[in-house]
């Protein structure tokens, strides 16, 4: 099966965003950290960032928007008109509610706020995420230091996002990677994930031609799936949110076979 679902375009936007988020992580880092500090001394429920105020600066939150909105200005044809609807949105949004809606994952907040302000259906939600996620990722890395108890968490422990991709890693272990935080966490090798079902025979493997290094993990009793990157096979160090990107061939083939993304009938995350 030919693995390029996406197009080139899409990707090379997508490796843009990512660049621009990890710079965005740079600048914010010091600020988030000292935000955070006060963590040091509580326990903390899982997940830590919808289960906490949120801690973040949105005076912050807004220039990275702005700097998203930038970049795609200056990368993407034909879509003036609307990034500048946009761009006249973002002046007057309710920019700490579009944080909390954003790490609710609320897409029917950010639809309707598209259409009372007359803006392309897709781009608030995924301007507001896509500037979250240099947030999650500063907390992301301060908490993978602090080595929690964790195993199995079927949510990312930090941003709450359902597990949907895992990496093989060259001891065999196998860990769950959030593409939106970077967030790492271990599991076992032959439970699934979303229904914790640890019946051999219910998991099996969807492989693409071509493609050595990822496949997709599906389970017979809940019709979910993970997709697994076998490190094993790979030398090169890629950012999970970039090893999702590469794979998304992964995921339109097995929903076409008919099994569900851990979102899917999922209320988000909570
Ligand atoms: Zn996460
Ligand atoms: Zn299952």
């Amino acid at each position: 099966m030919k693995q390029n679902v996406v197009t080139d375009e899409y990707l090379a936007l997508q490796r843009g965003v990512i660049e621009r988020q990890q710079e965005a992580k740079s600048r914010i880092q010091q600020q988030v950290l000292e935000e955070i500090k006060q963590w040091d001394d509580e326990v903390l429920t899982l997940p830590v960032v919808p289960q906490s105020s949120i801690p973040f600066n949105s005076d912050q939150y807004q220039e990275v928007v702005n700097d998203m909105i930038d970049y795609l200005k200056e990368t993407t044809t034909g879509l003036e008109e609307s990034l500048n609807q946009l761009q006249t949105w973002v002046k007057e949004a309710p920019i700490k509610e579009c944080m909390k809606r954003a790490l609710e994952f609320d897409t029917e907040y950010f639809l309707s706020e598209a259409e009372k302000h007359d803006v392309s259906p897709w781009m608030p939600h995924y301007i507001a995420e896509q500037a979250l996620r240099p947030f999650l990722q500063v907390v992301a890395e301060h908490l993978a230091a602090k080595k929690l108890p964790l195993n199995g968490e079927k949510q990312c422990p930090c941003c709450g996002e359902p597990a949907r991709l895992a990496t093989l890693e060259k001891s065999g272990e196998k860990w769950l990677a959030c593409p939106r935080c970077e967030m790492t966490w271990q599991q076992k090798r032959l439970v699934c994930i979303h229904c914790q079902y640890d019946n051999h025979d219910s998991l099996s493997y969807i492989t693409v031609e071509e493609d050595e290094i990822a496949h997709a993990e599906v389970c017979s009793h809940c019709h979910k799936y993970l997709k697994v990157i076998d490190k094993r096979k790979t030398f090169v160090k890629k950012s999970t949110a970039l090893l999702d990107l590469e794979t998304i061939h992964l995921d339109f083939i097995v929903q076409e076979e008919g099994y569900k993304e851990a979102r899917d009938d999922d209320e988000g995350v909570s």
